[in-house]
């Protein structure tokens, strides 16, 4: 098989794919790029297809749509479109230069018109993502790369396109930790020494939070999030992140700090059940892990200001908040838990991932049992039942469901329905209204 052979035989996989295969026979200039190719090369499959135009975009974004009958939707800010249907996604950008005029903040698009795939690609973060090949004719199947683009890849390494690269844009150095993750790769030693050189010079400071904790938030949704931390740990990029929308460094109060302990992250996320939020119980982690190992003691409204400044949604906030304050009290109490229900009694109504940190900190077959197995257990009746066979609504009505559902955890209701029913309403030491 050719070079390119891989790139084809992912976009004839796919819908999307065939469609532009077709499209391209009749169109000029399009060319398939960065990780579409990339993942290609490596066996395997990429995200989304990426497209770069040398030229206008919209007749192939207009044919795609037509032909694979996606919906569009124009990006303004770079003159890019997506199209859509599904599960599968086309990106198609109009080949750019870009200039960084301020480090940190978002490039300007500096030249659009006549650029070619050779500049576009020189724009872009790491050599294994300025890779393309030609989907139209002639020369369909030619690959262009920046200088070791393909060696890179081949050789398993992350190259920075130039010096200045992660001084223009330090979410670079996010996005290293990030590919690190997901393909197993490192950087070459030239590129080691420039992300040490830019750490040294705290240039991710210079980043809006926004974009840092988007840039998080990605690296925290790989499937191995644990590698992604380590590598922010071994780059010494959490203080950082730690610093970006926190307060002034000499009000201790309004300081937040992260720190890194992966076999505590470990043991919590293996507690993490299905409904529960991996990236909330990740940040939690390490800002319970940094409160105790210093004195630092992060108040709630520099907590939830550093989080609003990272742009997590609300309930993503909520879900970290209540891991951190949460999680180390309920520890303690909850070694101290006899038996089932005095389990449940303290962590009913908390966020799972408080639950988690517990679970990690000490109490780690209490929390796993409550997640597992206690929290799932209900009673066969409800309040309405008590109401059908006579008990007046109200507080005593509730208390005689919880003492049954305390029981029931405890084993000691067992039969079902019936029995449930029998054991509510002859409740005896209910302080209520309607005390039988
Ligand atoms: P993939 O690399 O699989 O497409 P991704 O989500 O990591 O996934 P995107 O963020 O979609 O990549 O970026 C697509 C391409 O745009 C990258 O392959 C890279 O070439 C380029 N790119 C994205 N962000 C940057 C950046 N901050 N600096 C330079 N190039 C970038």
């Amino acid at each position: 098989m050719s070079l390119t052979g891989p790139i084809f035989e992912t976009l004839r996989r796919s819908s999307a794919g065939a469609a532009l295969l077709e499209i391209t026979e009749s169109l000029a200039d399009v060319h398939v790029v960065g990780g579409t190719v990339r993942d290609s090369l490596l066996g395997l499959t990429p995200r989304e297809i990426d497209l770069v135009v040398e030229g206008q975009i919209d007749e192939l974004v207009e044919g795609l749509a037509a032909r694979f009958s996606g919906s569009v939707t124009y990006h303004d800010r770079f003159g890019t479109a997506t199209v859509e249907v599904d599960q599968e996604r086309v990106d198609v950008a109009q080949a750019r230069t870009e200039l960084y005029r301020t480090p940190g903040d978002l490039p300007e698009v500096n030249q659009l018109s006549g650029v070619s795939i050779d500049d576009d690609l020189l724009r872009r973060d790491f050599t294994i993502n300025a890779i393309a090949v030609q989907l139209s004719q002639p020369g369909r199947g030619t690959l262009r790369a920046a200088s070791n683009g393909y060696e890179d890849l081949v050789a398993r390494q992350l190259r920075v396109l130039h010096d200045d690269s992660f001084r223009d844009d330090p979410t670079r150095l996010l996005r290293l930790a990030r590919y690190v993750t997901r393909l197993g790769f490192e950087p070459e030693p030239h590129t080691r020494s420039l992300v040490k050189e830019a750490v040294g010079q705290e240039v991710m400071r210079k980043v809006s939070a926004a974009r840092i904790g988007a840039e998080l938030r990605l690296l925290l949704a790989e499937s191995d999030p644990l590698s992604g931390l380590d590598c922010l740990d071994r780059l010494g990029l959490l203080e950082d992140i730690a610093s970006a929308a926190a307060g002034s460094k000499t009000d201790p109060q309004s300081l937040v700090e992260l720190a890194w302990d992966r076999q505590r992250a470990k043991d919590a996320l293996s507690l993490l059940p299905v409904d529960g939020d991996k990236a909330a119980l990740l940040v939690a982690i390490c800002l319970v892990v940094a409160a105790r190992n210093s004195d630092v003691s992060t108040d709630l409204d520099t907590l939830r200001t550093w989080l609003d400044g990272l742009e997590f949604p609300t309930r993503q906030r909520e879900a970290i908040v209540s891991a951190v304050i949460d999680g180390p009290l309920l520890a303690d109490r909850l070694a101290e838990a006899q038996c089932p229900s005095e389990i449940a009694s303290l962590l009913s109504g908390k966020a799972v991932e408080a639950v988690c940190i517990a679970g990690a900190l000490r109490s780690q077959d209490r929390a796993r049992r409550w997640l597992a197995e206690l929290r799932h257990v209900k009673l066969e009746i409800t309040g309405d039942d008590l109401v059908a066979a006579g008990i007046e609504p109200g507080p005593g009505l509730g208390k005689r469901l919880s003492i049954a559902l305390a029981r029931k955890l405890d084993g000691e209701l067992r039969g079902g329905r019936a029995v449930e029913l029998a054991f509510a309403l002859n409740v005896r030491d209910i302080q209520g209204d309607d005390d039988p």
